[in-house]
This record gives structure tokens, sequence and C-alpha cells, in this order.
């Protein structure tokens, strides 16, 4: 179903993003890979593998032009976006009194108007082929809060709202748009955390262990393939929150 389709995955060089792409891959999709800083060659080997095609773009997702030329050159590569999944993210972590504004606009600018960007390129194109997918990676801490996250639980918040609002805009066309909320999974994101911390945090998962960035791809690979699923939040954590 997925054969032959083209999935563009932001911030797709490492971590979730990378193991994302390499799942499309592996359906044999044709891939746009989005970088910011840099890509390996080697990543882009281990995808071309599957016998499919790939690229990457660098661009900044918080940059509206930039999103833009990353969806043009998806399309003009490609001949079509069939998938998108905005999993670009960063963190600026900071107890609210001690986070600067800088640290507030950058997490928004790149968590939740990054989105906004790719979708608004993407949709146009999505709505004149009638079919296509996207997936917004939020968080649970999107869902939950947390002490020193104000500006990324606002951004993942704020992606679900833009989630379930794109999927009411884009469903008469056959387009469904859904959002992922991670748990804590082992990247470079959660490798900078405290030893102590990250094993207090594995000690409250329900299933006692970190989850893996091929286990946040598989669910959204799903979400890709049923063409009967919008407007939704699923949780790939581990049991940490149980709606
Ligand atoms: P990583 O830090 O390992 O990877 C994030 C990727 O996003 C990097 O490749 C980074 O590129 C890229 N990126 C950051 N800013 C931009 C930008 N402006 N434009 C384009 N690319 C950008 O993080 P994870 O793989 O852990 O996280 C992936 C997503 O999953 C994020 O949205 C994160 O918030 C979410 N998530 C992660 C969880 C976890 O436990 N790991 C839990 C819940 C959600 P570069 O290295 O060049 O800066």
């Amino acid at each position: 179903m997925l054969k032959g389709k083209t999935a563009v995955v932001t911030g797709a060089a490492k971590g979730i993003g990378k193991a994302i792409a390499i799942a499309f891959a592996k359906k044999g999709c044709n891939i746009v890979l989005n970088y910011r800083n840099a890509v390996s060659e080697e990543l882009i080997k281990i995808i071309e593998g599957f016998g499919v095609k790939c690229i990457a773009v660098k661009a900044d997702v918080s940059n509206f032009d930039d999103a833009e030329k990353l969806i043009k050159t998806a399309k003009d590569e490609m001949g079509s976006v069939d998938v998108l999944v905005n999993n670009a993210g960063i963190t600026r972590d900071n107890l609210v009194i001690r986070m600067s504004e800088k640290d507030f606009d950058d997490v928004i600018n790149t968590n939740l108007k990054g989105a906004f960007n790719t979708i608004k390129h993407a949709g146009g194109i999505m709505l004149k082929q009638k079919e296509g997918a996207i997936i917004n990676i939020s968080s649970v801490v999107g869902l939950m809060g947390n002490i020193g996250q104000l500006n990324y639980a606002a951004s993942k918040a704020g992606i679900i709202g833009l989630t379930k609002s794109a999927a009411r805009e884009f469903a008469s066309r056959g387009i469904t748009v859904n959002a992922i909320a991670p748990g804590f999974i082992t990247t470079d994101m959660t490798e900078v955390l405290k030893e102590e911390f990250q094993k207090r945090m594995i000690d409250s998962i329900p299933l006692k262990k970190a989850g893996t960035p091929e286990d946040v791809a598989e669910a959204v690979v799903f979400l890709a393939e049923n063409r009967y699923i919008t407007g939704q939040v699923l949780n790939v954590d581990g049991g940490m929150v149980m709606n």
C-alpha cells in the first residue's frame, strides 16, 4: 500500500526520525530525509539498500521559506508527497522563572510552527492528490505537563490541537492527520538526562523499560497505512499515560 509512495520525514538524520525513515523505506517508500546540520552518507545508503530512492534536503523547519523549499524539492524530485512526518524537535529545559524568552521561542518555533510550515506547503499537494497521511510527533509531556519543560509541553500540546484541526480540514479529501505521543525513548534527547533521573523515569513506566526509536516508527507506519483513523493521538509510552 505504501510501496512507491513518497515519505517526507523531518529531523531524520538520527534518533526517532532516522528509525521512521528506515521503516518507510522497508515498506517500499521513496524517502525525503530532512536534516538541519548534517546527515551521513551511510544512512542514505542504508535507505537505498531497500531498493527505494532517497534524497537528503537541508532545511530548518522553523523557517517558513526553508520548509517551503523542502516540500517543493520533495514534489519536484519524487513526483508526489504522500506521507509527511513532522518529527523535528528540540528541548531547551529550565524552570519557567529561569527560562529565557529565546528558549521559549526556539522550542515553539521548531516543534509547533515547524509543523505548521510543512503542513501549509504539503497540504495543497495532498489536497490535489486527494490522498495523504500526516503524522505529527507530540509527546506525553504535551498531555501531562512537566517541571522544567513549560516551553516543550506547550509546543507538544499545541501539536495535538494542530493535528485535530488539520484532520478536520483535510478529512473530506481522504487525508488523515494524527499525532503520536512517545514517552521515554532512548535517543540523544534523553541520553543527556542524568542517569539517576533516567532510572527514576524507567521505574515509573508500567512496562519498566525505555522505548526504542523503532517502537515509535512502527506506530507511525501503522498510522500512515490505516485509512480510517484520523484526528487521534496514539501514545507510545509503555503505559505512562492511560487515557
Ligand atoms: P534527537 O535530538 O535525537 O533528534 C532530533 C532531530 O531533529 C535531529 O536530527 C535534529 O537535527 C532535528 N531538528 C531539530 N531542530 C530542527 C529544525 N529546526 N529543522 C530540522 N530538523 C531539526 O531527538 P529524538 O529523536 O529523541 O526526538 C524526535 C522527536 O520525538 C522530537 O519531536 C521529540 O520532541 C519527540 N519526542 C522524543 C521523546 C524521547 O524520549 N526521545 C519523547 C517524546 C517525544 P540536528 O541534530 O541537526 O539539530
